[in-house]
């Protein structure tokens, strides 16, 4: 048994905590009610922070969503982050309610395309200083800066992979090593160092390798450590010990959050599974970092207050049981939530379903197979598979 030595970053207020410096790591999570209803959003937030939470994400699409902040920063003193995802411009109004905000490197090129992103960020930055809020760099795998798609860590450029799967921890590395440091030297240059930087993937493995290289690079910035749509329990705590626990166990981390796809009420559940993460690596008690993942590797968005229907969880759930006959084929199954991410975080995976109101959208690759009933889409999928299976079976038949 050892135990870690942390080390030392810059430490960044965030409300009434800090991340960073000699702080403990700080526990995240996320509400996943409806924002737009406020009470229960607010007794949402109040409950996760009860449990342990630190800092506690809402969902902020729209106006409606804008205005249940503020009167969820009436009801709660719990430090509040809002991720902004596309819409930068947003930062203005929520920044009065919120402690910390979250950009995405690879989403702040979508609006106003023709404004360069570094004006972008420097909007941020004084939206930021002058409602005193700390922001975080989130890169993530499903959403890279395209402009990072063909760098390689030199620099130079390099050609996507044929088959375009951008999921595997060689191809992925770069773009994603390259975009965060794009961006806190950005940020830095222009005096501005109350951040924390996310670099986020699926992939247990590349969460580690991304981590430790950037920790390598810049031991300076504190880092949000996560596994992006890990799923639900128990491979979702399973994926998450994989990377956190090796991470932390080398003193990396200042912030963390384990992402599951559970009901909006049972989001203590990522905490729990934090407090796990953190009391093993204290104890030297660190999983084995070669346990094996079944191959067959099926994802999940964690749900938001942005799924559109509350099935999304339970068919999430039904399909990791539907698909236990595949798991030794080496294929990807993604299942989100709602449009927001769905279409796009789809892409990379072999069968993709995102979930509509209604309907759920089934998707062969980054192909459109069509939108089922949430009853029927299930063995819609299962029979997608099936067939990828048979194809596999043929090509390596000896
Ligand atoms: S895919 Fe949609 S529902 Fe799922 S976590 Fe992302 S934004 Fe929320």
């Amino acid at each position: 048994m050892h135990m870690t030595t942390r080390r030392i970053t810059r430490k960044i207020k965030v409300g009434s905590t800090f991340i960073g410096g000699e702080s403990p790591v700080l526990i995240q999570t996320m509400a996943a009610t409806k924002t737009h209803d406020f009470e229960a959003t607010a007794d949402s937030v109040n409950k996760l922070a009860e449990s342990g939470a630190g800092l506690i994400r809402v969902a902020v699409d729209n106006s409606d969503d804008v205005n249940a902040l503020a009167e969820i920063r009436k009801r709660t003193t719990a430090n509040l982050s809002v991720d902004l995802q596309e819409n930068f411009r947003l930062a203005e109004r929520v920044a009065p309610y919120v402690d910390k905000i979250r950009y995405n490197p690879g989403h702040i090129h979508h609006l106003d395309p023709n404004t360069p992103w570094q004006k972008k960020v420097e909007y941020l930055v004084d939206v930021a200083r002058k409602y005193d809020v700390a922001l975080r760099v989130g890169v993530n795998c499903g959403s890279i800066d395209p402009t990072k798609l063909t760098l390689n860590r030199s620099g130079d450029a390099v050609s996507i992979p044929s088959n375009g799967d951008l999921t595997k921890t060689e191809s992925i590395f770069d773009p994603l090593l390259a975009s965060a440091l794009e961006h806190v030297d950005f940020l830095d240059s222009i005096g501005f160092t109350r951040y924390c930087v996310s670099i986020k993937s699926s992939d247990p493995q590349t969460v580690v390798l991304v981590n430790r290289r950037f920790a390598e690079l810049r031991p300076d910035i504190p880092l949000h450590l996560g596994v992006t749509e890990a799923g639900a329990p128990p491979m979702g705590i399973l994926k998450s010990r994989l990377a956190l626990e090796q991470l932390l166990a080398e003193g990396i981390g200042e912030t963390m959050r384990v992402s599951l796809t559970v009901e909006a009420d049972q989001k203590a559940e990522e905490i729990q599974a934090a407090r796990l993460i953190l009391t093993n690596v204290a104890a030297g008690n660190i999983i084995d970092p070669s346990t094996p993942l079944p191959k067959l590797d099926i994802i999940s968005c964690p749900s938001c207050s942005r799924v559109q229907n509350g099935r999304f969880v339970e068919l999430a759930r039904q399909l990791v049981k539907a698909t236990e006959f595949a798991k030794d084929y080496p294929f990807k199954i993604a299942t989100m939530g709602c449009r927001v991410n769905g279409p796009g975080e789809t892409d990379q995976a072999d069968v993709g379903l995102w979930c509509g109101p209604d309907k759920v959208n089934l998707k062969d690759g980054s192909t459109p197979i069509g939108s089922f009933g949430y009853d029927e889409v299930i063995e819609k999928a299962v029979a997608l598979l099936k067939n990828k299976i048979d194809q596999f079976n043929a090509q390596h038949k000896s």
